[in-house]
């Protein structure tokens, strides 16, 4: 059940926000009155209009530029986000990149910054929240794992790798925080349309040789049974949902929002 303004006043760290999932979780949860900590790369204009869009909502925002594929960076991020907002009460790991390639020519340097970013980033900042979760009493993690949290798809072995990683650390977190008032999920989209999709249906196509269309037709919305993308505001939606206290027993889950994908 939704109660008003439960979320009124809590605050929220959501990494990759500038851009895509990220920024539409950053804007739901300000929607509910949440103070929110921005991060990602971007210019400063989209950063500085991002900031802006939230603060309208009359909630504290401030931006951190810390680089997730740095555990020094992470640490202070979260550190400052304690400090300014006066909390660290929701955690959304969502910060991910993507590269196309088979294994036997994965980039080295691309397999470590998926890693990096779509796995280890969770452990670094689970790390420096969880202990000020624990002072408060009360917490939410949501790490935004993928279908290919479950299911493998060709050519990107560090993608499927580091997306099935945050499942298990997402549940080994969940039991360890079960008595503390933590809840610690995964959600796990299909495809939706945002930068990092939309810039993989030009590298697919080059790796599996098919035109674009046929990407978008025969590889991303044929793994869909609705043959619609999910939208950003869908997942924002279940990621708000997490937070709230009928959300309280949903702990080390994996939520597929996926169109039907993992029916099939
Ligand atoms: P996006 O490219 O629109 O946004 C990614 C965000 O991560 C950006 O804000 C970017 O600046 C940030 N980022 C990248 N590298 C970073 C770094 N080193 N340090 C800090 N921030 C960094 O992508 P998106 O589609 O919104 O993806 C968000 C998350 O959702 C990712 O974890 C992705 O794997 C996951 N996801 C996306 C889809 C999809 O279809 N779009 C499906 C399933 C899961």
């Amino acid at each position: 059940m939704k109660k008003e303004g439960e979320l009124k006043g809590k605050a929220a760290i959501v990494t990759g926000s500038t851009s895509g999932i990220g920024h539409g979780i950053a804007r739901a949860l300000a929607r509910e009155g949440c103070h929110v900590m921005i991060n990602g790369f971007g210019d400063d204009e989209t950063i500085q209009a991002i900031q802006e869009e939230i603060a309208e909502m009359g909630v504290k925002v401030t931006y951190s530029a810390a680089d997730m594929r740095k555990p020094d960076d992470i640490e202070a991020m979260v550190a400052i986000a304690n400090r300014r907002l006066g909390s660290v009460d929701i955690l959304v790991n969502n910060a991910g990149i993507q590269h196309v390639a088979p294994v036997h020519e994965f980039p080295i340097e691309k397999w470590d910054d998926i890693i990096a970013i779509n796995l280890s980033s969770a452990f670094h900042t689970m790390r420096a929240a969880l202990p000020l979760m624990v002072n408060e009493g009360w917490g939410r993690v949501i790490n935004i794992a993928s279908a290919h949290a479950l299911v493998a798809s060709p050519f990107k072995a560090a993608y499927v790798a580091a997306k099935h990683g945050i499942a298990g650390l997402t549940k080994t977190a969940a039991l360890e925080m079960a008595e503390k008032n933590i809840t610690i999920n995964a959600i796990a989209p299909g495809y939706v349309k945002t930068p990092l999709v939309e810039n993989q249906v030009a590298d697919t196509a080059r790796t599996r040789g098919i035109s674009e269309d046929e990407v978008v037709r025969d590889v991303m919305l044929a793994a869909q049974p609705t043959k619609r993308f999910v939208t950003i505001d869908q997942v924002a939606d279940l990621a708000v949902y997490l937070c709230r206290e009928s959300a309280a027993s949903i702990t080390g889950s994996v939520i597929s929002i996926d169109g039907g994908w993992m029916a099939k």
